[in-house]
C-alpha cells in the first residue's frame, strides 16, 4: 500500500488516510480517542454502513483489542448525522431555488 493510504476496517476500501475517521487506542493509557493521539489506529469510512458494521460486529474493538466505549460510537454517529443533514439541507435548498426559477420563467413565457 502507498504511504498514507489506509484500509477501512468494515468495507476494506483503501483510500488516503484523510478520507477516513481515525480511531486510536492511545499508548500507554489504552483509552480510545478520535483523530488524535499516538498508538494503534483503526480507520473507518465516514458512512453509516461502515460505522454500523464496525459497531454491530465489534470489529473496532477487535482491531484495537480493547472494548470501545459507547461514547465513541455515539460521537461518530452524531458526526455522521450532522454531516448528512448539512448535505441534505443544501441539496433541498438548491432544488427549491431551481424550481422557483423555473416556475417564474414558465409564467413569463406567455407574456413574451
Ligand atoms: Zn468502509
Amino acid at each position: 500500500m502507498e504511504p498514507n493510504y489506509r484500509r477501512c476496517l468494515s468495507c476494506r476500501k483503501v483510500a488516503h488516510r484523510s478520507e477516513f475517521w481515525r480511531i486510536v487506542r492511545v499508548y500507554p493509557s489504552q483509552t480510545i480517542e478520535l483523530d488524535q493521539g499516538m498508538g494503534r489506529s483503526a480507520y473507518l469510512c465516514p458512512q453509516a454502513s461502515c460505522l454500523q458494521a464496525a459497531q454491530r460486529k465489534d470489529r473496532l474493538g477487535r482491531v484495537l483489542k480493547v472494548p470501545v466505549p459507547e461514547s465513541i460510537y455515539n460521537a461518530l454517529w452524531s458526526r455522521l448525522a450532522q454531516g448528512q443533514e448539512g448535505v441534505k439541507f443544501d441539496t433541498e435548498n438548491h432544488k427549491q431555488a431551481f424550481k422557483g426559477t423555473r416556475r417564474q420563467g414558465a409564467d413569463l413565457t406567455p407574456a413574451n
